[in-house]
């Protein structure tokens, strides 16, 4: 599960990335955190990870990850090949889901790429890039179906609803907010991978002096949020640059420097939990003496599939899973006292997991 940062030059958009893998790179045992340079392995913060180390005095925690992008290079005309041009557009078109970077702040030493601060209309300049990438996808694959589409009645629907999509985006909409007369459609349209279908977060970067009212009085923000707001997507306040240094800290540093800013969580961590979220993903926990660890699933995966995520043979000889929810363990206190109280559960093939479960499968080699 990969989420793409895109944004134009210099809003903050390494600086970001820079702190997310820093961020990563100091606090969990991987050593696979540095894949390609523009391409970050990032934990997921999880304090119930560190309750389960404590109860269970574990050698080892380790939490979720998630992968972040560094897609650089969206300047006006890349969809014509300007800049990195298509690369570009390519490199968005592999992430499952977007980071939307936007400048928020004012600082006369950071040039602005359009000579002023303006956030709705940067977002609408890389609104619009990934606008005419996707009308260009849709007129080769109108072009390619139409050929057959007179004599095949399945041919001639697949290209009346390419052409009704087409018609959206040269509305200046976005394929995300696009619903078809039949939702059977919906899968189809998934399938075309379109820029503009991918689910977006906004990270409004702001000044340090912005984050304790969270940018309430920041007029950039509020015009962010209010775009959000009408496009159904979540806006976050985050101060890269602070970020960055946050991220050098350890923990307890950290505590203090958050709580001087008026703070208790970074901005960091509230978007890569927010991140976890749009990608529809929760974690189950397993946990012992050797390991406490988080493991990642899509919401709706069934026990036997979520065993496969910790080993092949787990989900091929699954037989079932000894289940108890996260906080009816923590109000027992040890896995005994939750056993005897009856809140451990014997599930089979068909349960569907939950976040927070707490998990041993019991399995056949
Ligand atoms: P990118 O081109 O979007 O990757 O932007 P960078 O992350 O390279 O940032 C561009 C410039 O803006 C750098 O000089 C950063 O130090 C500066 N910058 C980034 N975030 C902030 C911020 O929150 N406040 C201020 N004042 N400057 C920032």
């Amino acid at each position: 599960m990969k989420l793409g940062i895109v944004g134009l030059p210099n809003v903050g958009k390494s600086t970001l990335f820079n702190s997310l893998t820093k961020a990563g790179a100091e606090s969990a045992n991987y050593p696979f955190c540095t894949i390609d340079p523009n391409v970050g392995v990032v934990p997921v913060p999880d304090a119930r990870l560190d309750k389960l180390t404590a109860m269970y005095d574990s050698a080892k925690t380790t939490p979720a990850v998630i992968e972040f992008v560094d897609i650089a290079g969206l300047v006006k005309g890349a969809s014509k090949g300007e800049g990195l041009g298509n690369q570009f557009l390519s490199n968005i078109r592999e992430v499952d889901a977007i980071v939307h970077v936007v400048r928020c702040f004012d600082d006369p030493n950071v040039i602005h790429v359009d000579g002023s601060v303006d956030p709705l209309r940067d977002i609408e300049t890389i609104n619009l890039e990934l606008i005419f990438s996707d009308i260009e996808i849709l007129e080769r694959r109108i072009s390619k179906q139409s050929k057959g589409a007179f004599n095949n009645k399945d041919l001639a629907k697949e290209v009346s609803l390419l052409k009704a999509i087409k018609a959206h985006l040269e509305d200046g909409k976005l394929a995300r907010s696009f619903t078809p007369d039949d939702e059977d459609d919906n899968e189809f349209i998934a399938s075309l991978n379109l820029l503009t279908g991918k689910p977006v977060i906004f990270a409004a970067n702001v000044a340090e002096s912005d984050l304790a009212d969270d940018a309430a009085n920041n007029p950039y923000v509020n015009a962010v949020r209010e775009f959000a707001s009408e496009n159904g997507c979540e806006v976050f306040v985050i101060c890269a640059e602070i970020e960055q240094e946050i991220a050098e800290l350890d923990e307890d540093e950290k505590k203090m420097f958050l709580e001087d800013l008026g703070i208790t969580e970074s901005g960091l961590e509230k978007l890569i939990a927010a991140s976890y979220r749009l990608l529809g993903l929760i974690s189950y926990l397993t946990a012992g003496p050797q390991e406490s660890r988080a493991w990642t699933i899509k919401v709706g995966t069934k026990a036997p599939q979520a065993a496969g995520k910790i080993h092949s043979d787990f989900e091929r000889g699954f037989i079932r899973a000894e289940v108890v929810a996260y906080d009816d363990l923590m109000s027992c206190g040890s896995m005994t006292a939750a056993k005897e109280k009856g809140l451990v559960r014997s599930e089979g093939k068909e349960y569907v997991m939950k976040d927070g479960d707490v998990v041993l499968f019991r399995f056949n080699v």
